[in-house]
This record gives C-alpha cells, structure tokens and sequence, in this order.
C-alpha cells in the first residue's frame, strides 16, 4: 500500500539525509512532499497541507508555475551555462529589470543564495572603504534576532546565538544591537520616542567602538523570519542618516522582504531611504532556482574601477547568475508584474489583519502584526508580563495546523526565549479560498488551544 511505501521511504530517508536544522524521531516525520501547485503541497500519501510558510522560501507566484518550467527548459536547451566571467542575454535582461524598480542606478552583482549575497555585500563594503584609503573600517553593525545566513561571514552577522554558539569563533567584526520591537517598548513610551531611541543606540554603538572602524550596517527592512518585527518608518531612517554622518554603508537584506512580500516590490520601499546596497535572493525566482543579487549604488561602484589590477572585484561564484536561473528569475518578475501580486499581497495581509483581529482576545495571543502578506501572532504565557509562551504551547498550535493542512512556522532560534512568534505567509498568489482556509483553521486551532 502507499503507507507501506511511505514507511519505506521514512526509513531511506532516516538512513541518509542529514535535514536542516529539524532532527525527525520516531514521533515527528519530515512531509515527504511529491507535487505541489499554488499554496498546496501534496505529500507521498496523498495529504494536501496549504504552506502558509512559503513566505520564508518566497515561493512568491506560488507552485507548478509551467511558465517557470519552461523558461528553465528553454534556456538550458539554448545554453546551459555561461559564468560570469563572460555574459548572456538573461543576465543582462534581468539587471536592467531589476534595475527598473529601484529608485537609483545599481549594479547587479550574481551569485546563489541569500547567505552569498550577504557575503558579497561584506567583501565589497570593506574593500570599498580601503578604495578610499580607509584601510580601518571593517566591522559591521547588525540586530539581534536577525538572520542573515548560515556561511560564517552571514551567520556572524546573524543576531541569534542559538544557530552560532557552536561553531565559534565567528568573523571578527560583527557587532550587534537591540532592533525595535514595539510590542515589548517600555511602558508608557510612545513607538516614535522608543524607535528614535533605538536608532541612537545604534549611534552610541558606532561611536562607542570608533566610527573609523565601522564599515557597515546590515539590516532587513523588518525582522522577518526573526518574529515579524516592524520598526516606525523614523528608525530606518534615522538609521540611514546616521550612517551617512559616519560614513558606513547601509545594507538592506531584502531577501524576504523583496519581491512583493510585503505589499511594495522592496521592503525598503515603505520608507525614504536609498541604500548603498541590497542583497535579494529567494523570491528572485520564486525558489524555483538558486539565485541572489547583491545590487550596489553605481556611485559606489565607480570607485572600484579606479583599481590599478584591473580586478574590480575580486569574488567568483562558479553557479552565480547561471542562464537557466536568470532566465526563470525574469518569466517569475513578469508574473509578479502581470498579476499584480505586489498590490494582491497588501490587499490579503489586510484581510488576514481584518479576519483574525478576534484572536487578540485569546488568553494567549499577545499581539498581531503584519506587513503585506507576512504575519507575526506573537503568544505569551501572561498578557500583563508579556512572558514569552512556552515552546510547548507554540509548537502545539503549529503541529494542530498541521493535522488541518496547515503548515505555519514560527520564528528562529533565540536564547532569550523569543520563539514565541507564529510565522504567517503563503504565496503571494493564494486564492480568496486559500486564505479562508488559513483563517478558518487557525480560528479553529486556537479556539481548541484556549486553556
Ligand atoms: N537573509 C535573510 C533575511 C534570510 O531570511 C535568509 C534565509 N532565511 C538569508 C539571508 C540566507 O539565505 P539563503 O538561505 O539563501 O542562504
């Protein structure tokens, strides 16, 4: 029978695949998933779950887009592979795509995945600055709770100690500070004195350390999959004035944010900034392949030219901006364009907000916040202490989705005990039926989650 198959499988799969992050026992088994089409996921037994996760993979157009498959068909027959040494015809289309969305002129740097587009960022951050003779500044300032990838430079970025205490020593030169998170400001301060305040502890920081040593700041538009943390516009751009009166370059990680996520094409777009660099990734091609861009404002770009090796940049990635990728990374911008989903994603994240403002009267539900299609449900133990809910509570809520078809996730890994915060974000793409199903199941789950 499939089960008998299924069980099969389970065993193969225990015997030699090592999982990310997740160790499956006896009790809990990975989703063995063999078809998926919009926000639908069918596993080996014939189960449908609705990923209400997907946000954090960007399967923004949603899944088994035949345009995508085709354009990755086409291109491979075409030409295969090309690096980046040299050039090809999707490269170059989709650099000026891209280009056209951003409020500035930037140069598109390829390589593969989040991670590598934040390293990229890294290298050239520093090495611009020794352009300038600033041989000093090499150390960069990023938040707590945030996640910026899992190679050594991104993860020392990251702000989570649980993912980085047992590979260290990290990269040298990464320091953090406290993001906003409005939920948890202090009594009685408004959010614009308390994200003013953040801003300036984020000056006191670079101060404290030597502004000459800092080279950068890296941070998402918001925390996302850190727990949906949504600063006041003033932060980010406070932030970014204080960065250009010290001289550091401010990275913007859009990784999740880009795209349409949450309901502008970058996240950075909700605010009046100009970055001197973003990383973008996943949602690039909605996940069907590995890419990422790290774009960098052309005045910036210009100073590397004046280099006299005549090697602008010293960095190669073997896969980065291959033509198959490219090529999917533009059918996927068409679709996003087309279907408008940059404006869909606002239009079902307020819905979302509308339909389940009711939950903020469950005894464990602390708070609710979103931008565009990506939702935080913040549970706490005690709505006057604000204490984080207990892992017990959060993964029960998230394993009785599962059991209705519904894959939600909750936030990374912190030692303070902020794994409280459930992770809401189909595809950008969900139907009005799609999202009825996510309401309903977790109005249901939390109505039998009350005691
Ligand atoms: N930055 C952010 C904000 C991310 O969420 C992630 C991945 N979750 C990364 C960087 C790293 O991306 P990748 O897994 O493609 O290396």
């Amino acid at each position: 029978t499939v089960k008998e198959e299924t069980q099969s499988l389970i065993k193969k799969d225990r015997d030699h695949v090592w999982h990310h992050i997740s160790q499956y026992n006896d009790k809990s088994n990975p989703i063995i998933a063999t078809e998926a089409k919009g926000a639908w996921i069918t596993d080996h037994n014939g189960n449908k779950y609705l990923d209400g996760m997907s946000g954090l993979w960007c399967v923004n157009v949603g899944y088994g887009r035949n345009e995508l498959a085709q354009a990755a068909y086409e291109q491979m027959n075409q030409m295969a592979y090309i690096p980046m040494t040299q050039s090809h015809i999707p490269a170059i289309k989709l650099a000026e795509k891209v280009n056209e969305w951003l409020s500035d002129d930037y140069m598109i740097f390829y390589s593969n995945s989040g991670s590598d587009a934040n390293e990229v960022a890294f290298k050239m951050a520093r090495q611009f600055h020794q352009q300038n003779g600033d041989f000093s500044r090499y150390k960069f300032i990023s938040r707590y709770r945030a996640y910026h990838g899992s190679s050594l430079g991104a993860l020392s970025a990251t702000g989570q100690a649980l993912r980085k205490y047992k590979y260290e020593p990290l990269s040298s030169g990464f320091l953090h500070v406290a993001p906003p998170d409005n939920y948890r400001r202090p009594l009685g301060q408004s959010v614009e004195s308390y994200n003013v305040q953040r801003a300036e502890e984020l000056e006191d920081k670079i101060i404290w350390e030597q502004k000459e040593t800092i080279a950068g700041i890296i941070m998402e538009p918001l925390i996302t999959g850190g727990g949906v943390l949504i600063p006041h516009p003033i932060y980010v751009e406070k932030v970014q004035e204080i960065c250009k009166r010290h001289g550091v370059l401010l990275i913007i990680d859009e990784v999740i944010c880009g795209f349409g996520r949450t309901g502008k094409m970058f996240g950075h777009m909700h605010f009046d900034i100009n970055p001197d660099i973003i990383t973008m990734a996943k949602g690039l091609t909605s996940a069907y392949l590995p890419l990422s861009i790290t774009a960098v404002r052309k005045d910036i770009y210009e100073t590397f030219k004046q280099n006299e090796d005549n090697s602008h940049f010293r960095h190669v990635n073997t896969f980065g901006g291959n033509p198959a990728a490219c090529a999917v990374a533009l059918k996927n911008l068409e679709i996003i364009e087309k279907e408008n989903l940059t404006e869909r994603a606002a239009v079902l994240g307020e819905r979302l907000q509308n339909e389940l403002e009711e939950l903020k009267n469950h005894p464990y539900v602390g708070d609710i916040r979103n931008l565009g299609l990506l939702m935080g449900i913040e549970l706490v133990e005690d709505k006057d202490t604000k204490k984080p809910a207990s892992a017990q509570r959060v993964g029960k809520i998230i394993s009785d989705c599962k059991a209705y078809g519904l894959i939600i996730g909750k936030n990374g890994d912190t030692v303070a005990g902020y794994n409280n915060i459930l992770t809401i974000c189909p595809p950008l793409s969900s139907t009005d039926n799609d999202l009825d199903f996510i309401i309903t199941v977790l109005k249901k789950v939390f109505k039998q989650n009350e005691s």
